[in-house]
């Protein structure tokens, strides 16, 4: 069996020894006699499972008692609606605003979502230098009777990456960090509300974890659905209906594996050695350019670009040849992306890189 170097932004790659767990408990959970996958989430054993990955996953990132964690579906895409439906406020008399930072294509995706449903503020914009960079705060412009204040912890296509937390006094801070969670410290009392896709750094696609501070659950607005009221999913323990029961699983193992690994200091270490060992990389040559400011650069997507953009097929090729696959940038973007994300390996980013040596060799 040879297993790839997979460089995919999403779904992307998970810890071996997670998916080998997972193979040895394919066929019987710890002497159950079944698969996690045939289990009713109902019964003791699936209960279990689901509380022991959200106890783990609020010791990783020393959750407090007043955050509810929950485990939906719909992607981080259904949290750019879900989530305005119940922070904009549950009056039908004031017209809602809420402060949207915009840095790349997600934020513009979260932005156009929550213009359907209420007043959207943009405070802050890259887009004068091509979303290259992240807006420093002392430039926002952020509306005194705001929602909440919207932005995205690292823009996955683009590759820029907030490295700290936004002050937003007391509106509540909201961010997608569907590609950055777990990858770096978080102190989540700064924030309102996180929501990520699981796909990213968490486990497989299909589950979207939010932590949300109990004071804002409950006001969604009027003629909300019953499945767009986090309310509703607080009050039943994320299991109002049937959760993505195997993807919570895999979750759990990657959040116990976490734990047994140093936790999540241990991890950003390791995310810093593999992201600068590509950077300098990168910034030592001249055939490949990065195009995004250095403090915002992005630990978890790396984009970069060949000198002749006629190369890239080429490049591509003998990459997947290395078994080093998923390397081709987004279709808005072009390029070339790398994703980082907690489960690739340094000795990963290593043969990229030294593929990337090679290449310039012969073509640079
Ligand atoms: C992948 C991604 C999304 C979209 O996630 P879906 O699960 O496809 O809805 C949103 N935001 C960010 C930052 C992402 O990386």
């Amino acid at each position: 069996m040879t297993r790839v170097f997979n460089f995919s932004a999403g779904p992307a790659t998970l810890p071996e020894e997670v998916l080998r767990q997972a193979a040895g408990e394919m066929l019987d959970w710890h002497g159950s006699g079944q698969s996690v996958m045939e289990m009713s989430h109902r019964g003791e054993e699936f209960i279990e499972i689901a509380d022991a990955a959200e106890a783990d996953l609020r010791t990783l990132l020393a959750i407090p008692d007043n955050y509810k964690v929950l485990f939906l579906q719909g992607g981080a895409s259904l949290q750019f609606e879900m989530m305005p439906m119940n922070l904009m406020g549950d009056t039908a008399e004031v017209a809602p605003t809420a402060d949207y930072i915009h840095t790349g294509d997600w934020a513009k995706k979260a932005i156009k979502a929550a213009r359907g449903l209420g007043g959207v503020h943009i405070a802050a914009s890259g887009e004068d230098r091509s979303f290259t960079y992240i807006p420093p705060q002392r430039t926002w412009r952020l509306s005194n009777d705001a929602a909440y204040v919207h932005y995205t912890a690292n823009e996955t296509i683009g590759g820029v990456e907030f490295g700290w937390v936004p002050d937003v006094g007391d509106v509540p801070l909201v961010s997608d960090m569907s590609s950055q969670i777990l990858s770096r410290p978080l102190d989540v009392s700064r924030f309102g509300l996180i929501y990520a896709g699981a796909q990213k750094n968490i486990g497989p696609a299909g589950l979207t974890i939010v932590i949300v501070r109990e004071d804002l659950v409950g006001h969604a607005r009027p003629g909300t659905p019953s499945m767009l009221d986090y309310a509703i999913h607080a009050n039943s323990g994320s299991m109002y209906n049937t959760p993505p029961t195997y993807a919570i699983y895999i979750a759990g193992l990657v959040f116990r594996r976490l734990l047994k690994t140093g936790g999540i200091a241990a991890a950003e270490q390791r995310n810093k050695a593999k992201a600068a060992l590509l950077y300098d990389y990168l910034d030592g040559s001249d055939f490949y350019t990065n195009p995004v400011e250095p403090a915002d650069r992005s630990r978890m997507n790396v984009s970069f670009r060949l000198a002749d953009p006629a190369l890239d097929a080429e490049f591509l090729a003998g990459a997947t040849k290395r078994d080093l696959v998923q390397l081709k940038g987004h279709r808005s973007v072009g390029g070339m992306r790398a994703s980082l994300y907690n489960a690739m390996t340094l000795e990963g980013v290593q043969a990229l890189v030294d593929y990337l040596a090679e290449f310039e060799a012969m073509r640079g």
